[in-house]
């Protein structure tokens, strides 16, 4: 049983959230520039690392807010949370950083929904 620490409601059973992929995987700036392969990288090329891994979650059962997590895959422990818009912790800066092989430029100023803040505060 996993025990995640929503930023907004507290300490929570993993059954009331829902896993939403990656975290910090930027939408590319001009999707239509794309070549099949780039966006087929975009769409479907993800990290499988055996450890840390930034990953998107949603409260679906309580406050229904996006927010992120920072989860060992190996071991489930949940190493951060932090909220949409935010940066994970410095250890773990390193999982923020575009990735996927799409171009760099395209990139480069593309809407992080890692990092976008989506919620509003009450
Ligand atoms: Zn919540």
């Amino acid at each position: 049983m996993l025990i995640i620490d929503c930023p907004h409601c507290g300490p929570r059973h993993e059954q009331e959230f829902h896993y939403g992929k990656q975290a910090h995987v930027a939408y590319p700036q001009d999707p239509s520039a794309l070549t099949d392969a780039e966006w087929a990288r975009y769409l479907f090329y993800r990290d499988n690392p055996r450890g840390p891994h930034a990953e998107r979650w949603v409260h679906t059962a309580g406050c229904r807010r996006w927010f992120n997590v920072v989860r060992d895959t190996l071991t489930y422990e949940i190493k951060a949370v932090y909220r949409a818009g935010e940066q994970p912790p410095q250890e773990y800066a390193a999982l923020a950083r575009p990735r996927g092989g799409v171009p760099a430029a395209t990139t480069d100023q593309a809407v992080d929904p890692g990092t976008a803040d989506t919620t509003k505060e009450a």
